[in-house]
This record gives C-alpha cells, structure tokens and sequence, in this order.
C-alpha cells in the first residue's frame, strides 16, 4: 500500500470522486472505507440535483430560495457561488457520463420540492439520481490515469505535524489487518454525513460522522454542529436504515394524511405539503405523537406511474407488502442530513493547513439552519471544483514529519461494537433530534460520558462519540429555536443570527 500521497482525499462519495477528478493531471490518492460505491449516501440520493436551468428560473431565485430555507444563517457569498455554478455542475455531470432525465426534445426534465419557487431539480431515471452520478463518477474515476483509488481502506485520525497542519491520515487496511500512516502534503476530507449516530435514519449505518471528529480532534475550526435535517418522510417500515419516500412524491401532488384520511399539513403551514422540511417534520412527529399516525397518500397524484417514476421507493414499498398505487405510506422523521460541519472558506479550505473539506462533511455556509432539498450534490461539484482550482497547480509543502495522537494508537482498529452503537443511537434518538431541551441534552451527554469509559474502546466508536458529542454541545449551547433546531425551553428565535464555532481540540476523555 501507498505511504506516501501528494493529495489524499479521504471517501469516495460525488464529494471526493468529483475533486478527484477535477484535479487532473495532478496525482491523487483517494481512500474509502468500503468497496467503491457503498457505504455512502451518495447512491441513494433520489430525488436529484437543484441547478437553476429552467426557462422561468435563474440563479437569483435559487439564491432566494436558498437563504429563506436557511433561517438567517446561510452565508450570502457561498450561497452565491453555488447557485451560479448549477448549470455548469449539469453539464459536466453530463459530460462525465451523468444521464439526467429528459425530455423527447433534449430539455432537461425538472421536478419541484419543498421551498423551490420553480421546477428545478435534475433527475435521472426518475428517482436514482444519485446512483446514476455515482456510476458515472466511478467508471471515470476508475479509468483516469491520474487517481489511485485504495478500497477498504479505514481513515482512524488525522497526521498532525508540531505546526498543526495537517500532513496525510492514520489509516487501517481492513484486508491486510494492519494500521499505517498515509503521509500527504494535502488532506481533503470527504467522508459525509452522520445520520447513523441516529436510531432512525435514512443514512447508511458506517454514516457516523468519522471526518467530523478527526477534524475536531486536529483541531480546526467546528461550525454549527447542532443542525441536522430530519426528513419528514421515510417510511415507517421498521427497517434500519429507513427507507426515504422522496419529496419528489410531494413535489408531484402526494399529500400527508393522518389515519382519519385527514390533510394536516394545512393546520401546520400556509405552504402545506410543500412547507420547508423542519416544519414537516415537527408536523409528522406531532400526528405521530398524538396517535393519528401519518402518510402519505400518492393513489390519485401518481398513481400507476409510481413504478416507472420512483422505482426506488416502489421496491422498498415493495418489500413491506406496501402497493402505493392503492395503500398509503406509513412515514416517520428520519435523520437526514448534516448541515453543520468543519467550517470551510469558499475554496473548501479549512482552518488548519494542508486540510480541506468538501461534500456533506463540510459547512461551506451554503445551508445555514436548514438544507434547501437537493443542495447538497451540487454543494459537493460545485466546491469540489473550487478546491481542485486551488490545488491542481499549487507547489506541494513539504510537511514537517505529523503524528497521530498518542491515545488513538492504543484503541483497537474496529468499527464501533453494535451495542454500544445501539446505546448512542438511541439516546441520540430520544435527547438530541427533532425537538430538544437542556434536560434531555444533558442525559445525552452522561450516555456518551459513559460510553467513553468503556473498556473495549475502539476506533469507530471514539470518533462516533466526539462527533455526537459535538452535536449534543452544539445544541446545548444554541438557547433558541431556528431552522432544524428546535429547543422546547428555548422556542423563540433571536434576532441577530449566530454561528455555534468549536474550535478547541476535543478531550475525549480517555
Ligand atoms: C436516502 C438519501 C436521499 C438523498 N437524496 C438527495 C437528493 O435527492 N439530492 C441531494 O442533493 N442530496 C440528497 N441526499 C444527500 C446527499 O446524498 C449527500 O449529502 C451526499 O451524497 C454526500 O456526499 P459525500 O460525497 O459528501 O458523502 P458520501 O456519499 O456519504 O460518501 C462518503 C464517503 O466517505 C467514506 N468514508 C467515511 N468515513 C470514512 C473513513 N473513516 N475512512 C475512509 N472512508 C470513509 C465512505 O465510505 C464514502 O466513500 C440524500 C441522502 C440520503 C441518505
């Protein structure tokens, strides 16, 4: 194996592919934990890409609809920068292979969701939008002379050198059983989200936010880890992960009933069923939690195209003896997606040298308290492309020799034991999701305290830990309610916005 890289890119999802990619001709190693192509979220992404490409649309409605969603804490630049570059991400995706719907004339086929004032999510074969990108991005990354590409292959930590920059990864080679250390003079970290810290989650379970806690430790600069989407609509199947029934159904006239047949969502939101996600959310856990159950009701709006237009959530219908051409759909909130996380600046550059950070594991400041759906594929073109300019020409430094710290050496190189994950999960379930107050937080925090002192402390159960940790003092710390955070001793929503910023290094309590 590889001990040496000049640009390391740690995951394999449309965030790392894509800068991979972009950084031709330049030599890159890119590490991902599992076989190419799983264990990410990207090839389950459904309902597609928001690119502001339709005839009605321009990139300042995009802007606006992005910085309303965001509840006052989008950064008005970085929103810029990624509203402007969705026609470009369209037709690159495309060039590399992307077959995004269209229509018998060539013009893309576009579908509405939640807080969009226009048709403009990209799909491909109706909601497999993101296997579709990922195929492409792996058959191309695969055959590009200038990207190695080292599978099964675990990052543990970040090589720190005595300036603090960063200079490559502590990594463990799952098939020869052995840890090393992957020096690199550039670090990009892509490894996504972190709904697998959540009892119910729409994320596959390695999803547990493993960047965000090398990141912390290292010591660079934490933004805004309280906020994470909960998706209003996976089905209730009692299926781990959940699988997600898509906005899109929505966006195309499904509506959300409870058990009496009646449309709630009005009672909730003068927007109803197209009301910004943390609203349909709360209003879901509401009709659940006062036992009228939800659903969603797709017989008239989609009816028989349901197979051919959502194949994805028809199979997973499917599976639950679910036909939702005539039955409605069982759904609950599921944790979805991440929009805190290592603070980047418009470039994906971090706050420590020789690291940078992109796709769903970065805070770019394009999503503020809440995610406009279908944002994020094109969060991670778009700046992945940006941090590809960056680096493509840039000298390498020659780092310092980096280190990994001395306590991670002596923890087992394994993924976290399934009960103590179980513990987390579900505490993370009950104290820090949809609604949260400073008692259940701080119940949360002694179920992490005591998971710390385990004695069969492993790698993936430390990083799993910090990060859940970071959410938890994120969402301690914000004494108000905005966006996907809501406090239920806090409900009110300050005036002036605020950015949650932990910078220090994490005591993991070992
Ligand atoms: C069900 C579902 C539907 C979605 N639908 C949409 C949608 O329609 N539109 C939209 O814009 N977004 C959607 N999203 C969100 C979007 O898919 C993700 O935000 C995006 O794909 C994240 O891409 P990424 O490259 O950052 O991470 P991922 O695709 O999750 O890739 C992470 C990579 O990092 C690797 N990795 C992680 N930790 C380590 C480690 N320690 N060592 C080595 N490798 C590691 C993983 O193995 C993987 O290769 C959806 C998400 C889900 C779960």
């Amino acid at each position: 194996m590889a001990e040496k890289a000049d640009i390391l890119i740690i995951g394999a999802g449309v965030a790392g592919l894509y800068t991979a990619l972009k950084l031709a001709p330049r030599p890159v190693t890119v590490i991902t934990a599992r076989p190419l192509g799983l264990g990410g979220s990207t090839p389950w992404a459904q309902g597609g890409m928001a690119a502001a490409v339709g005839d009605d649309d321009t990139p300042n409605l995009h802007f606006a609809d992005t910085m309303q969603a965001g509840a006052g804490l989008v950064d008005a630049e970085a929103a810029s920068v990624l509203v402007d570059g969705g026609a470009f991400a369209v037709e690159d995706l495309m060039r590399l292979g992307v077959k995004f719907d269209q229509h018998k004339d060539g013009g893309l086929v576009l579908g509405r969701e939640a807080a969009h004032c226009r048709d403009r999510i990209v799909h491909a074969s109706g909601d497999r939008a993101g296997a579709a990108i990922m195929d492409a991005l792996v058959k191309a990354a695969s055959t590009s002379e200038h990207i190695t590409i080292l599978e099964r292959i675990v990052a543990e930590d970040l090589l720190v050198d005595d300036h603090g920059a960063v200079g490559g990864a502590l990594i463990y080679d799952v098939a020869a059983g052995e840890r090393a250390a992957l020096d690199a003079s550039e670090t990009i970290l892509a490894t996504g989200g972190l709904g697998g810290l959540y009892a119910v989650t729409t994320n596959p379970t390695p999803a547990q936010g493993h960047g965000l806690a090398f990141a912390a430790r290292a010591g660079a600069l934490i933004r805004d880890p309280e906020f994470v989407q909960f998706h209003p609509t996976a089905l209730d199947i009692g299926a781990d992960p959940a699988p997600l029934a898509t906005e899109a159904l929505r966006g195309d006239g499904a509506h959300l009933v409870n058990k009496d047949g009646r449309a709630f969502m009005e009672d909730y939101h003068p927007a109803g069923d197209m009301a910004p996600r943390d609203i349909v959310a709360r209003a879901v856990e509401a009709e659940i939690k006062a036992k009228r159950g939800a659903f969603l009701d797709a017989r008239d709006a989609i009816g028989d195209a349901f197979p051919k237009n959502f194949p994805t959530v028809f199979a997973a219908c499917q599976n639950a003896e679910i036909d939702p051409r005539s039955d409605l759909m069982p759904v609950a909130p599921a944790a979805h997606y991440h929009m805190g996380g290592v603070y980047t600046d418009l470039d994906g550059a971090t706050t420590l040298d020789g690291l940078w950070a992109v796709g769903e594991v970065a805070s770019t400041g394009v999503h503020g308290a809440n995610r406009l759906a279908s944002n994020s594929l094109l969060e991670a073109v778009v700046f992945g492309a940006r941090i590809a300019d960056q680096l493509r020409e840039k000298p390498l430094d020659q780092r310092d020799e980096a280190g990994a710290p001395a306590d991670r050496m002596e923890v087992a190189s394994k993924p976290a034991d399934p009960k103590a994950m179980k513990k987390l999960r579900k505490a993370m379930s009950k104290g820090c999701a949809l609604i949260r107050s400073e008692d259940e937080l701080t119940d949360v925090l002694e179920v992490i305290a005591a998971l710390h002192e385990r004695e069969t402390m492993t790698s993936g159960l430390k990083s799993a830990l910090v990060t859940a940790e970071l959410i938890t003092q994120g969402a301690l710390a914000r004494e108000e309610s905005r966006g996907a955070h809501h406090r239920s001793d806090f409900p009110e929503t300050e005036e002036e916005p605020f950015h949650t910023e932990i910078a220090a290094e994490m005591d993991d309590e070992e």
